[in-house]
């Protein structure tokens, strides 16, 4: 059994941290706001995990330093850029695993910081959303060297139902922003398929039931369909976070000079549901931005 510092106790750091602890691993935890510990995290320390003041201290003696926060700059906060980070206080020889989403390059740049003083770094974004975190379904990509990864994979395959290598650091994020691309990209379609039945006089429901067996069927469709046709824009997925996503993906595509129209066009979509207030709820609110 492996001691595990777990930075980011939120929606899905929360239920991934109960399955280390459920393995055996000594957890070692911080979160950002310390009442986090009396109240969404406390049946994790109630169950045995350390409540450390800051990534730092949960650090210290750490085998793995697990990071499963928001975007890029808040990994490097997390990481090394303050005196409270973790690079001050991990052991070399010890591995960090990055669930965040954010961009291959800045992957790179942190781990080849944390590279300096020996510590190893494997990017491991996940698919599957809070559900599958919660019932240790997550799908991961992996990006780290061979050695590392194998480490890493008897860690995470406590909540990961697959866990595929992709390559060397930075295209675990490749991968992840690709599945980001696929999968926005399609709800967009659901959007503006049922925002047509709609318009031209057709039962939504009927439309729905009819399509979702035929060609167009997806599993995007199966999931936002009846969420759009029942106007239930609760957050399985907040927008927000799709938000964040799209728009790493629109500048990482500029940096690489290709083009991508549709990606493009869905970021505009993704802007105007963030600028109505819409983040909190669920990404089928893009059916909400074409009837506005
Ligand atoms: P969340 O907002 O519920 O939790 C994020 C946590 O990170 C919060 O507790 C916050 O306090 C902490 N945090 C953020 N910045 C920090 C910083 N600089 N220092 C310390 N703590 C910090 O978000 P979430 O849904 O748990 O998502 C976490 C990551 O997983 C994101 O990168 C997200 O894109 C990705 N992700 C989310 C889902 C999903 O469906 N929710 C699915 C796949 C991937």
């Amino acid at each position: 059994m492996s001691t595990i510092a777990f930075i980011g106790l939120g929606n899905m750091g929360r239920p991934m941290a109960g399955f280390l602890l459920k393995a055996g691993h000594q957890l070692r935890i911080y979160a950002r706001r310390p009442e986090v510990f009396q109240q969404e995290a406390k049946s994790l320390v109630d169950a045995g995990a350390v409540a450390c003041a800051s990534p730092a201290e949960a650090a210290q003696g750490a085998d793995y330093i697990i990071t499963n926060v928001m975007g890029p700059h808040d990994v490097a906060q997390v990481l090394h850029l303050t005196p409270e980070s973790v690079i001050h206080t991990a052991k070399p020889g010890a591995i960090c695993i990055d669930h965040s989403t954010i961009d291959p390059q800045s992957t790179k740049d942190i781990a080849a910081v944390m590279a300096g003083k020996g510590i190893s770094f494997v990017d491991a974004p996940v698919s599957g959303g809070v559900k599958a975190a919660t019932e240790g379904t997550l799908v991961m990509m992996l990006g780290g060297a061979d050695a590392e990864v194998a480490k890493v994979k008897e860690v995470v395959k406590n909540y990961a139902k697959t866990m595929t290598h992709i390559g060397g650091v930075g295209h675990g994020q490749v991968a992840k922003l690709c599945n980001q691309i696929a999968q926005v990209i399609n709800i967009q379609g659901v959007a503006e398929s049922l925002r047509f039945a709609t318009v031209n006089g057709a039962d939504l429901q009927k439309v729905f039931e009819a399509i979702s067996g035929g060609m167009a069927g997806s599993r995007m469709l199966d999931l936002m369909g009846p969420k759009m046709v029942a106007r239930d824009f609760k957050a399985g997925i907040e927008a927000r976070l799709h938000a964040k996503d799209f728009f790493l993906v629109k500048d990482v595509a500029k940096e690489s000079g290709i083009d991508m129209p549709a990606l493009q066009t869905v970021a505009s979509q993704l802007e105007m549901l963030m600028e109505s207030g819409w983040g909190h709820d669920d990404t089928s609110s893009l059916l909400r931005v074409l009837e506005a």
